[in-house]
C-alpha cells in the first residue's frame, strides 16, 4: 500500500518513503532515524472516479484501510517505531517535511514504484520536490512475484500480450522468485520533534459505522496481522491448498477461494510470502505443485501490472487495448438496474446485490457480471470497472481495469467473443439455487428448477413461491435467445427484449 515514510539518518539527515519491508529494510540499514508516513490522500479517498464520478473508495474498502494503517502503526509501536498519518496529498506532506528536516539532515526519499497514471503523477510531484531541495530519492519495485528486472524483456513494450505465453515462459525459463526480506528487526527510531496523530476513523471521512454484513465470504479485517492469519490457516491449520482447483469457482464459501486478495491489493501481504509459503507446504507435505492452481492465479495478478507498464493509459481507454474504435451504449436507467442488483436475473442480481452490501463478489461473478453488462446490455465497460473500483474492498487498479478490458473483450483475450450465458452459468455453479437464495431472499421460495429463470415459472408455481414478477422481483430487463437452451426442457420461450 502507498504507506510513506520518512526515516532520518542522524548523520546525514532523513528519508521519505512508501513503506514496504524491502524500503523499511533499507531505511533501516542505512539511517539512524526513520519516519513513515501514510497520507490518506483525498484524491484517492473522498474523490470521484474519473467518469462516472463514483465515490473513489467506498465505505467497505475504507474501513478495510483505516484497520490495515492501525494494524500498520501498532506494528511500528512494536519495534519501536511509530507512523506519521495525515489526511493530505502526499506531495504537500512530503514537501512540509523535507522543509522541516532539511536545515539540520541530508533528506532521502524513498517509495515504491507504481505504474499506472494517477499514482505515477504523485511519485513524479514528489521527484519534483526532491529537486528542487536537493534531496535524494530510492525507489523499490515490490508488488510483484517476479521482479521486472529478472523476466527476459529488456523493454515493458516486449512483454508477451497473451497471459499463456507469459506463464509458459516464466515455467520453462524457470524465473526464480526473489527472496523474501526479513524486516523483524528493532527499528531505527523517529527524528525529533515529530508530533504523531491518531488514525482518522469512518467518522472523519463522513461516514457512519460499516457493519460486516452477516452473509459475507469476507469477514475478514484489515493490516497484516490479519493477513498473516487466514495465510496460516488456508494453507496450515485448514490445509485449504490442495483443494482449491476444486473450490476456485465457488460462489458461497469463505474458503472455498483464498480471499488474499485484498491484502495483497493494499500491500499488507506480499505475493512472495503467499508464494514460499505454499512451497513450504509443498516440500512438508511431499506433495510437488500442491498450490499450482493458486499461484497460476497470483502470475494473473503480475500480468495485468505488467501490461499495465506495457500499455500505460490505454488500459482506461473505451477501445481499451484493441486498434478498433468502439461505441459503447450509454444508459443510466439500465445501469442503475445492473448496479443496484434489479435487472431480473437472479444470477446477476445476487452477485450485484452481494457486492454492493459487502464489497465482495467472487471471480466467477466479477466474469459473469462483466459479461452480461458488456455483451448482452452492451453498456460502456467503463460504467462496470468505475463501480468496480468504488465498491471493492480488493481494488487493484490494474487487476481491475486488466479484468475489464479483458472481459469486454478490448483487452488480453486471445479468444475473439467470450461471452457468458447467464443461465448455464447460474446452473453450473449455483445448482441448487443456495448463492441466489442468500442475496434475494424474495425467491427463497422458488423451486431449484426456476430459481434463476423465473420469468418461467407458471402464474400457480409464483404464487406458492409468493413471488410477483414486476412487484416482489423485477421482470428481467433482458432475455438472450441463448439462454433458452439452457431452462428446462417443456417451455417453449424465446425473446429478446429490453425494457428500460
Ligand atoms: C471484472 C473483474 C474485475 C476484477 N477486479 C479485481 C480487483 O480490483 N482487484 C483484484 O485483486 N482482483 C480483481 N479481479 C480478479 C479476481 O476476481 C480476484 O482477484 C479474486 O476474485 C479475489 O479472490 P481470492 O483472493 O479469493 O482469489 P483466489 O481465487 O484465491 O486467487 C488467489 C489470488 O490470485 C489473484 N487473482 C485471481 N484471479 C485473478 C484475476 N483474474 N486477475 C488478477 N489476479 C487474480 C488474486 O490476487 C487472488 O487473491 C477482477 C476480476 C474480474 C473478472
Amino acid at each position: 500500500m502507498q504507506e510513506r515514510t520518512l526515516a532520518r539518518n542522524a548523520v546525514d539527515g532523513a528519508i521519505l518513503f512508501f513503506i514496504y519491508s524491502q524500503a523499511l529494510s533499507w531505511a533501516n540499514n542505512n539511517c539512524d532515524n526513520v519516519l513513515n508516513v501514510y497520507c490518506f490522500d483525498p484524491r484517492e479517498i473522498t474523490a470521484g472516479t474519473y467518469k462516472y464520478d463514483f465515490p473513489k473508495c467506498g465505505i467497505h474498502r475504507l474501513k478495510f484501510l483505516i484497520e490495515t494503517v492501525i494494524c500498520l502503526k501498532t506494528l511500528l509501536e512494536e519495534k519501536g517505531s511509530n507512523l506519521f498519518v495525515q489526511r493530505e496529498i502526499p506531495e504537500i506532506v512530503i514537501l512540509n517535511l523535507v522543509q522541516k528536516f532539511k536545515q539540520h539532515y541530508s533528506i532521502t526519499i524513498i517509495f515504491h514504484q507504481e505504474v499506472t497514471r494517477e499514482e505515477t503523477d504523485v511519485e513524479a510531484a514528489i521527484r519534483k520536490v526532491a529537486i528542487e531541495h536537493k534531496v535524494n530519492v530510492k525507489e523499490f519495485w515490490g508488488l510483484t512475484l517476479f521482479h521486472p528486472n529478472d523476466l527476459p524483456y529488456t523493454s515493458p513494450k516486449f512483454f508477451p500480450d497473451v497471459y499463456t505465453t507469459f506463464r509458459t515462459m516464466l515455467e520453462t525459463k524457470n524465473i526464480r522468485v526473489r527472496k523474501l526480506i526479513d524486516c523483524s528487526q528493532q527499528l531505527k527510531p523517529l527524528p525529533d520533534n515529530i508530533e504523531i496523530l491518531q488514525v482518522p476513523n469512518l467518522s472523519d471521512f463522513g461516514h457512519s459505522v460499516a457493519e460486516i454484513h452477516a452473509k459475507t465470504v469476507f469477514p475478514f479485517s484489515g493490516g497484516e496481522t490479519s493477513a498473516l492469519n487466514r495465510l496460516q490457516s488456508y494453507v496450515w491449520t485448514k490445509d485449504l491448498v490442495q483443494s482449491y482447483k476444486k473450490t476456485r469457482n465457488s460462489l458461497v464459501n469463505v474458503d472455498h477461494t483464498t480471499k488474499f486478495s485484498a491484502w495483497l491489493s493494499n500491500g499488507s501481504l506480499s505475493p512472495r510470502k503467499i508464494y514460499f509459503e505454499i512451497k513450504r507446504y509443498e516440500k512438508e507435505c511431499g506433495i510437488n505443485d500442491a498450490g499450482y492452481w493458486i499461484i497460476f492465479e497470483i502470475i494473473w495478478r503480475d500480468f495485468f501490472r505488467f501490461i499495465a507498464t506495457k500499455y500505460g493509459n490505454r488500459i482506461f481507454y473505451p477501445s481499451g487495448l484493441s486498434n478498433k474504435k468502439y461505441v459503447w451504449k450509454q444508459d443510466v436507467n439500465l445501469f442503475e438496474k445492473w448496479r443496484t442488483g434489479h435487472t431480473g436475473c437472479p444470477f446477476v442480481d445476487a452477485n450485484m446485490r452481494e457486492m454492493l452490501l459487502t464489497g465482495w463478489q467472487s471471480n466467477r461473478g466479477r466474469q459473469n457480471v462483466a459479461s452480461y453488462l458488456t455483451k448482452d446490455l452492451q453498456l460502456d465497460w467503463q460504467y462496470g470497472a468505475e463501480w468496480f473500483e468504488s465498491i471493492l474492498i480488493d481494488y487493484d487498479v490494474c487487476s481491475n481495469y486488466g479484468n475489464w478490458i479483458y472481459q469486454a473483450g478490448v483487452g488480453n483475450d486471445p479468444r475473439e467473443y467470450r461471452h457468458f450465458n447467464m443461465i448455464k452459468q447460474a446452473f453450473d455453479y449455483d445448482p441448487e439455487g443456495e448463492f441466489v437464495r442468500t442475496w434475494i431472499p424474495e425467491l427463497a421460495k422458488l423451486p431449484n428448477d426456476l430459481i434463476h429463470t423465473p420469468w418461467l415459472a407458471s402464474s400457480i408455481e409464483l404464487k406458492q413461491a409468493n413471488v410477483e414478477l414486476g412487484v416482489t422481483y423485477p421482470r428481467p430487463i433482458m432475455i438472450v435467445p441463448q439462454w433458452n437452451n439452457r431452462v428446462r426442457s417443456n417451455v417453449n420461450y424465446i425473446c429478446f427484449i429490453i425494457l428500460g
